[in-house]
């Protein structure tokens, strides 16, 4: 049993408002991705909610959850979820601003 570096409590919350797949685009979303993983044991700002990506378990995020593990895919994950929160009025914290710094490169072009 492990509760490593997960989200804020409230993270559940946010995404729910929307429920929004971020892998099929439908409102059926019921579980939260790790888009860059859990971090190891030395870094704990993979636990910021712009870590968080909604997807549909049984139907998105297990069935691809190779796929979504592609750089192409985390940028594009991270984008989206960055939008998400922005759009949403949630500006980043210390720890949020931290992983975004640690992962810039998949926010680029
Ligand atoms: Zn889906
Ligand atoms: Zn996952």
């Amino acid at each position: 049993m492990s509760s490593h570096n997960k989200f804020p409590p409230d993270t559940r919350f946010i995404f729910q408002d929307a429920w929004c797949c971020w892998y099929c685009g439908e409102n059926t979303a019921d579980c939260l991705h790790h888009i860059m993983g859990r971090g190891n044991g030395d870094s704990t700002c993979e636990s910021s909610m712009f870590n968080a990506a909604s997807f549909c378990n049984q139907k998105c995020h297990l069935p691809n959850h190779g796929r979504i593990s592609t750089d192409e895919w985390k940028s594009m994950l991270l984008k989206q979820t960055k939008k998400f929160l922005i759009g949403r009025d949630i500006l980043p914290n210390k720890k949020d601003k931290e992983f975004m710094e640690k992962y810039k490169k998949y926010y680029k072009n």
